[in-house]
């Protein structure tokens, strides 16, 4: 199931919150900042453990990796490295795309149940909010075709951003999610 919120993702009580990381994974501004400020030192200290792969790159852009989520209410935090926008003609949907993508594969190998993105690239990386939201839903439809009972929320900070995401999911096919939710409570109650 998809659900679009209008909140500070470090409130959010689900299994994994997903951080608009840079890619020495240390914090930074905007929800990285405050992330890492509501997790505590202890995300920190994790991320430092993190091996680079390079030097200054525990994590490449469009990859992700998973810390404990320390003093947050979410158990995880993934975190993935969105790309700079330029002009859209450098890479920038697929790598973005791979944000959402590695994440959710992430999230499902950690056994999590529901999982929250920030707006990934729309701040100060300079994504335009209506193309990052395209990418966000279609990377998130495909991955629940295979996953369906994950739920994902899409944390947006702004009510302008909730409004794109909300007009975006209505236009497309609105049924989609209800399917998916009847399916999941059927399996419920399955007896194992
Ligand atoms: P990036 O560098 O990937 O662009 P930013 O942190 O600058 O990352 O912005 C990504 C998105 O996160 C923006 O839409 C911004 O408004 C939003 N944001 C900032 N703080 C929070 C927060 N506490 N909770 C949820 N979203 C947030």
């Amino acid at each position: 199931m998809i659900t679009i919120v209008q909140s500070d993702i470090t409130m959010l009580e689900v299994d994994a919150i997903v951080n608009a990381a840079n890619q020495v994974m240390l914090g930074g501004g905007g929800v990285d900042g405050a992330i890492h400020r509501a997790a505590g030192k202890e995300l920190f200290n994790a991320c430092l453990k993190v091996p680079e792969v390079r030097p200054g790159v525990r994590c490449p852009t469009g990859e992700a990796r998973i810390t404990p989520g320390f003093r947050l209410p979410a158990k995880f935090v993934i975190h993935t490295v969105g790309p700079v926008f330029r002009d859209g003609q450098h890479g920038e949907p697929e790598k973005l795309a791979n944000c959402y993508r590695n994440s959710l594969a992430l999230a499902a190998e950690n056994g999590c149940k529901s999982v929250a993105f920030p707006c990934i690239s729309t701040g100060v990386y300079g994504y335009p909010i209506e193309d990052a939201a395209k990418i966000a839903i279609q990377e998130t439809r495909n991955f629940l075709k295979s996953h369906r009972c994950i739920d994902v929320v899409f944390c947006c900070f702004s009510g302008y951003d909730k409004r794109v995401y909300d007009e975006l999911l209505r236009k497309s096919e609105s049924t989609y999610e209800r399917k998916v939710d009847v399916t999941c409570s059927m399996e419920a109650n399955i007896p194992t």
